[in-house]
């Protein structure tokens, strides 16, 4: 009976064992937005999946998960850019995911068969209240004109947010255009470009700089800031919604998938399922300030509601089925 009794708790105990090993989740994020972590908390109290996370920047990610080959721990990858992703698929980072939870909750135009889009983030012109009117700067294009000479910030033309934009630019204007105009844009430069979306919004604020480009969530993030000085900063600084009379405002994606080599593959379509539910949606809008991905969902976030609505450029849309054609075809 004892012998028996011990048995049992031996099987037990390696059954536990067993899946203890697999509820764990390798996470490599280029998202770098702190307020997240709550979010990978809450999933890990609601499966007891417990998530090791590896943070990098976007294009070093794409390189180990590639150099680590079919020994690679990574399980899902998380970035930001639809850009990014597209080409994540197109190296063979992804495999593909069947969740009908995913398709039902993602819009079609927000996924393709191996990555899915969690939050939306849009691109606007910020300009110094006392230096210029929204009238000045109703465009991407406006930010050429010769008027601005000397009134111009940014952060690097490298950077995956502005390659973004040029690239919609492209593909409504046309190439020698956009090339004309980037270097409008760099003859108005108040400075050489640095810092990020942030320290241009606190340049233009101070009024170092007439205008600039930035993420909403940035923007949001000063409105609600617990800092009296934040908020105030924000007075200082007109935000404009550019390209509204004609093909709207540049949006961008956040987003993720299941990596080829994932060890832990029921735990990554679990977190990606996570990702797409009400509570991570919300947590998308009220923590990081960005826009839900699923229709109807009420969010609470001040901040985004007094920005109010916007026609938003279809383009970032239509990239995915684009480069999942051209995928195809190189393939
Ligand atoms: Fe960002």
């Amino acid at each position: 009976m004892k012998k028996q009794l011990l048995l049992i708790a031996l099987a037990l105990s390696t059954a536990f064992s067993a899946t203890a090993q697999e509820k764990v989740l390798n996470l490599y994020s280029a998202r770098h937005y702190q307020t997240d972590e709550k979010l990978y908390e809450n999933f890990t109290r609601q499966t007891g999946i417990k998530i090791n996370r590896i943070d990098g920047k976007e294009d070093e990610l794409m390189e180990r998960i590639r150099n680590e080959g079919a020994n690679s721990p990574a399980d899902v990858f998380i970035t930001v850019d639809a850009a990014r992703l597209a080409t994540a698929d197109a190296l063979g980072l992804f495999a593909p995911v069947k969740s009908k939870l995913l398709e039902a909750r993602i819009p079609a135009h927000l996924h393709t068969d191996t990555w899915f889009a969690f939050s939306t983030r849009a691109r606007v012109i910020i300009y110094n209240r006392s230096a210029l009117k929204a009238e000045d700067v109703p465009t991407y294009e406006s930010l050429a004109d010769p008027k601005l000479k000397g009134k111009l910030c940014s952060r690097s033309g490298a950077h995956p947010y502005n390659l973004s934009l040029v690239s919609s630019l492209i593909a409504h204007d046309g190439e020698a255009k956009t090339e004309e105009w980037a270097r409008g844009v760099v003859a108005n430069f108040a400075r050489a470009p640095k810092g990020g979306d942030t320290d241009q919004i606190k340049s233009v604020a101070a009024g170092e700089c007439g205008v600039a480009v930035s993420n909403t969530y940035y923007l949001a993030r000063l409105i609600r800031s617990d800092k009296v000085e934040d908020r105030r900063l924000m007075e200082r600084v007109g935000i404009v919604w550019p390209n509204q009379a004609g093909h709207g405002t540049h949006i961008n994606i956040s987003g993720g998938g299941m990596v080829k080599t994932s060890k832990n593959q029921a735990s990554a379509v679990k977190f990606l399922e996570y990702l797409a539910s009400d509570e991570a949606q919300r947590y998308f809008a009220d923590g990081n300030n960005e826009w839900p991905v699923v229709a109807g969902l009420n969010t609470n976030n001040p901040a985004l509601d007094a920005m109010g609505k916007f026609k938003a450029d279809t383009f970032a849309d239509q990239r995915p089925g684009e480069e999942r054609r051209r995928g195809a075809k190189a393939a």
